[in-house]
């Protein structure tokens, strides 16, 4: 895919930028290009692939491929995804190392759940490549906006919007995929300590056969309002829990969750549709095989948990997400219940803490050809 450079000056100046860089925080502040790529429907070939079966498969093609100045973008009040929510969206970081060389970690993977998500809110398939070049393209215009400190990372979002200027239910016909990017620090802000975390009884994030298995806009709304029930009672995060299979464990506001075992196993909730398969899950699931551990992707009780801890038989419990990393979490509040973790080291964590970040800093060996120069 071609795309045309639109590129301009940084509006700021060298010391704004290095302002901005010495205490990043996290998504702030936004780097001086965005990619563009739109989509057009092709009704023929949308009426050709439902005959063949796979009315999923939503056809178009994409042009208009750019990098343009950051800023606000135009578009009709009556654009689809401002009533129905037809919006995707991908998160991941690019890396400075030592040398100054600027990489990311399985970018691939982010294209692949981009195109999962694309199929689930009938949205089209966004080749791999122009995925990659679009991330490519914008890091390599705005590289003075990845920082060098210690867990600081350029945060990318690609996301996908439905443009069409329509008011009736049915899929856009056409959409524009777009990428921006933010400067970050340390997500939960400054040193690693253990979140506190409140189990959502009231609300669900996912339902069965509904989006919980999408990046899409519509869950993290869904989240606010048990996310600011967790804030109000003090907490960082919101479990969720499957109340239809004896409230097995789901996963964080925005993360996934994994439990070390005494006796070296690692559990995480299994893939059942209602959340998220993150990267850094699969990533620590490998990561965990590596170090020897057994790992099992399967259903895990709150009350599993709760006698886990007390009978010592379950030893650290750990969120991770590509914001966060890895994040011990140090205890969860069920209504009045409180159940600390139990008091350690939180060893096994923190190894496999340090050994994902020393690969994505450029410390590590890259055993599985995960990080992606660009
Ligand atoms: N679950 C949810 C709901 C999330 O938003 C995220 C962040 N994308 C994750 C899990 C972790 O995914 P990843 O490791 O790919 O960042």
């Amino acid at each position: 895919m071609d795309f045309e450079i639109q590129a301009h000056p940084s509006p700021l100046g060298d010391e704004a930028r290095h302002e901005i860089l010495s205490n990043p925080g996290f998504g702030d502040h936004f780097t001086d290009h965005m990619v563009t790529i739109d989509w057009t429907a092709d009704l023929d070939a949308q009426a050709a692939a439902v005959a063949s079966g796979d009315f999923l498969n939503i056809q178009g093609h994409w042009h208009n491929a750019r990098l343009e100045p950051f800023g606000p973008i135009s578009m009709s009040p009556a654009s689809a995804v401002l009533h129905y929510g037809q919006e995707i969206f991908e998160g991941l970081k690019a890396y400075r190392h030592a040398d100054g060389s600027i990489w990311t970690f399985r970018p691939e993977a982010n294209a692949a759940r981009l195109n999962r998500s694309a199929r689930r809110l009938a949205l089209p398939q966004l080749p791999e490549e122009a995925f990659l070049e679009a991330i490519r393209l914008l890091v390599a215009h705005d590289h003075q906006w990845v920082p060098d400190g210690d867990g600081e990372s350029l945060y990318l979002r690609p996301f996908m919007i439905a443009t069409e200027e329509f008011l009736g239910v049915r899929p856009s016909r056409t959409v524009s995929f777009r990428v921006i990017a933010s400067p970050a620090g340390n997500y939960f802000g400054g040193e690693l300590k253990p979140v506190s975390i409140w189990v959502s009884r009231d609300y669900a994030r996912a339902g069965v056969g509904g989006t919980g298995v999408a990046k899409c806009g519509g869950n993290y709304a869904a989240s606010l309002a048990p996310q600011l029930e967790a804030a109000a009672r003090g907490h960082a995060q919101v479990l969720f829990l499957d109340p239809l299979h004896d409230n097995s464990i789901e996963e964080l506001g925005g993360m996934n969750v994994f439990f070390v075992f005494a006796d070296g196993r690692l559990v995480t909730p299994e893939l059942t549709g209602t959340i998220l398969e993150g990267v850094t899950r699969s990533s620590v699931l490998q990561i965990a095989r590596d170090h020897g551990h057994t790992v099992e992707e399967r259903r895990i009780t709150l009350d599993e948990w709760k006698t886990g801890v007390a009978s010592g038989e379950i030893t650290e419990v750990f969120a991770c997400g590509t914001a966060a990393v890895i994040t011990p979490i140090g205890a969860v509040q069920d209504g009045e219940e409180i159940i600390e973790s139990p008091a350690g080291d939180h060893a096994a964590t923190l190894k496999i803490r340090k050994e994902l970040l020393d690969l994505q800093t450029g410390r590590g060996e890259d055993r599985h050809q995960w990080m992606h120069r660009l």
